[in-house]
């Protein structure tokens, strides 16, 4: 799924947090949001995942407009971007394989419920991707009880649940570990490799960003100031 980003602005009471953003990534592109604090990584995200409004500006994902969408088809678009987070977002006290179950879906209505067998597909679909993520043994594991890598591999395979388009992975690996931080990079690296799915992440790593993803955008102040190739990137951001 490609995605537009066309003169995004983005304002606080007073503060331009974004200011005038636009760039594009291409279906399969592995790109990383780079900049310091305040610069206006994590206002960005909010806005591609839908829980923040923009003041203005467009959004298109593979050539239509988020904004004009409504009812159906607007989920139907918003359930094919996922997201991760840095404090991963999972309930707690629920076992891996039910977080990954609350995954929201595409609305396919009256036939979803006929015979129980979407249900029954999903609970082999959801065990598949804790599988896929090293997690297969923790399916009945309440999550409070799983390291913070684990939690992240939880929390990858929920957002695999939807079939995303697109995987947007906010400070994914902040709160792990550079040992843990890399294997999870090196999971998501391999999901981008063999799903074809396009990543976006935020991350104030430079070393991982410049390591596992191609291209890279950096924000200052609102706004884009490097848009490039990894290697192309000579001075600090
Ligand atoms: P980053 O994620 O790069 O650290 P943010 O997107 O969090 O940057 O913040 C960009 C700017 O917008 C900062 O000046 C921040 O203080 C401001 N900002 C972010 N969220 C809010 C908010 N809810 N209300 C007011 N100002 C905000
Ligand atoms: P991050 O660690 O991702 O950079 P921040 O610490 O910037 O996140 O922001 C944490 C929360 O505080 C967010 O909900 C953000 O919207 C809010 N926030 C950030 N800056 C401001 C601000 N200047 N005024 C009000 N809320 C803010």
């Amino acid at each position: 799924m490609n995605l537009q980003i066309q003169h995004v602005k983005k304002e606080f009471n007073h503060t331009m947090a974004l200011a005038d953003v636009t760039f594009a990534v291409s279906q399969g592109e592995f790109v990383s949001v780079i900049g310091p604090s305040g610069a206006g990584k994590t206002t960005l995200f909010r806005i591609l995942n839908g829980m923040l409004p923009c003041t203005s500006g467009q959004i298109l994902l593979d050539g239509i407009p988020f904004q004009s969408l409504h009812g159906r088809q607007k989920r139907r678009l918003q359930t094919s971007i996922a997201t991760i987070y840095q404090d991963f977002c999972l309930v707690e006290n629920s076992t891996c394989l039910e977080n990954v179950l609350t995954a929201s879906l595409p609305d396919l209505g009256f036939f979803s419920g006929v015979l129980g067998l979407y249900g029954k597909n999903r609970e082999a679909e959801a065990l598949q991707l804790l599988d896929r993520v090293g997690l297969l043994d923790k399916a009945e594991e309440p999550v409070k009880n799983l390291s913070g890598g684990q939690k992240q591999r939880a929390a990858i395979a929920r957002a695999l649940m939807r079939h995303p388009g697109i995987l947007l992975a906010d400070e994914p690996v902040a709160s792990l570990d550079p040992v843990t931080g890399r294997q999870i990079l090196e999971l998501l690296r391999s999901i981008h490799e063999t799903e074809g799915v396009t990543i976006l992440m935020n991350s104030h790593n430079l070393e991982f960003s410049r390591e596992f993803s191609q291209r890279l955008i950096g924000l200052r102040d609102g706004k884009i100031v490097f848009d490039g190739k990894t290697t192309e990137l000579t001075e600090e951001i």
